[in-house]
């Protein structure tokens, strides 16, 4: 077998997201969008769900769909995309909840599924998604009426603890909600550590449940594991790779794995990423290929089997760093050619 092994610890998931629920005094809901941030919603949602939570949140309704057929008709699924055109049928028949984002959401909404639950989103400054300042202020009364059962709206840097734009969309956020007597959610991972003003009564986390940043006390949750197909001896001069970028400059030792830039280990890490023989560190020499890697394993004392890219020793944000990225990015480009197993 020549395809790496991805292993996505579910109890990791779940005691991060018992971690994260222990920070707060409200209830914690749990994003599985873009398939739990590349992991496997039906798993992770199913093992979040024994564990506890009983609301989700995807981005679009077709995954909500698919995460109703995993979890049952127990959890209420939310979809921050809202009531889209076409979505109608979606929402009814898998009891989902679209958070309202305009008033022609809202309208479609109240038309086409009067009897589902909606929430409502506001923009608090993102500029992203949401029902604007402006035309809240007008809509108000009327989508009040029709008794939303969560309001929300998103932090834009609440990653940067000190960014003046937190305090600044917790006080729009305040304004635009006062004497609404309706559920209330402002924080995902990065706003549950802001504080406890950040978290009204339910938080939204998703990377923090996937082992990321900024959660730095979050158990890793992915070992990968590839397979070398080949080793071979090179002598001083011989060049590695695409661009002959590296030289050995002396007698070296270099494995060829078998992943690549279209099983999401991006090509930009190339230089500056390692892959793990237990905790020996074998850096990766020249340009990261479509389907292969080659590393550099001079420091070993016996040919490897298999070599460790994402582990204990080297996570999701050290190998994000390596790429120029965020540890979202390499979670969510993991590829489809990985064998996945779940323990826990
Ligand atoms: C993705 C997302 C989240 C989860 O954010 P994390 O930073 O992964 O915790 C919460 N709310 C909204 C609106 C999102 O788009």
């Amino acid at each position: 077998m020549s395809t790496g092994r991805l292993a996505i610890d579910l109890s990791a998931v779940v005691a991060n997201w018992r971690a994260l629920d222990a920070m707060t005094a409200c209830e914690t809901g749990a994003v599985v969008k873009a398939n739990a941030y590349g992991l496997g919603a039906v798993e992770v949602a199913r093992a979040l769900a024994r564990a506890g939570v009983r609301k989700f949140f995807v981005a679009v309704a077709e995954e909500g769909a698919e995460l109703r057929r995993a979890v049952g008709p127990g959890p209420v699924i939310l979809v921050f995309s809202g009531h889209m055109e076409g979505d109608s049928d979606l929402i009814r028949d898998h009891d989902l909840t679209p958070m309202i984002n305009s008033v022609d959401q809202m309208l479609r909404h109240v038309e086409r599924t009067p009897r589902q639950s909606f929430g409502i989103q506001l923009d608090t400054g993102m500029n992203r998604l949401g029902i604007e300042p402006e035309e809240w202020a007008a809509l108000r009364d009327i989508a009040i009426a029709q008794m939303p059962i969560l309001i929300m709206s998103h932090l834009a840097c609440a990653d940067e603890p000190d960014h003046p734009m937190n305090a600044k969309q917790l006080r729009i956020f305040r304004e635009l909600t006062a004497g609404i007597d309706v559920p209330r959610s402002l924080s995902a991972t990065g706003g549950i550590l802001l504080g406890p003003e950040w978290h009204f009564d339910l938080t939204r986390p998703g990377i923090g449940l996937y082992g990321g940043l900024p959660f730095a006390q979050a158990q890793p949750v992915v070992t990968l594991d590839l397979p070398v197909i080949q080793i071979r001896e090179l002598a001083p001069g011989e060049t590695v790779g695409y661009g002959n970028t590296w030289t050995a400059p002396r007698r070296s030792r270099i494995a060829t794995v078998a992943a690549g830039y279209a099983d999401g280990l991006i090509r930009a890490m190339g230089p500056r990423a390692w892959l793990y023989h237990g905790d020996t560190a074998c850096p990766v020499r020249g340009r990261v290929s479509m389907d292969l890697i080659t590393v550099d394993v001079s420091g070993l004392a016996h040919e490897p089997e298999r070599l460790t890219i994402l582990g204990r020793q080297q996570g999701v944000d050290e190998l994000a760093r390596a790429a120029g990225t965020i540890g979202y990015e390499i979670l969510t480009s993991l590829g489809p050619r990985y064998v996945r197993s779940y323990t826990g």
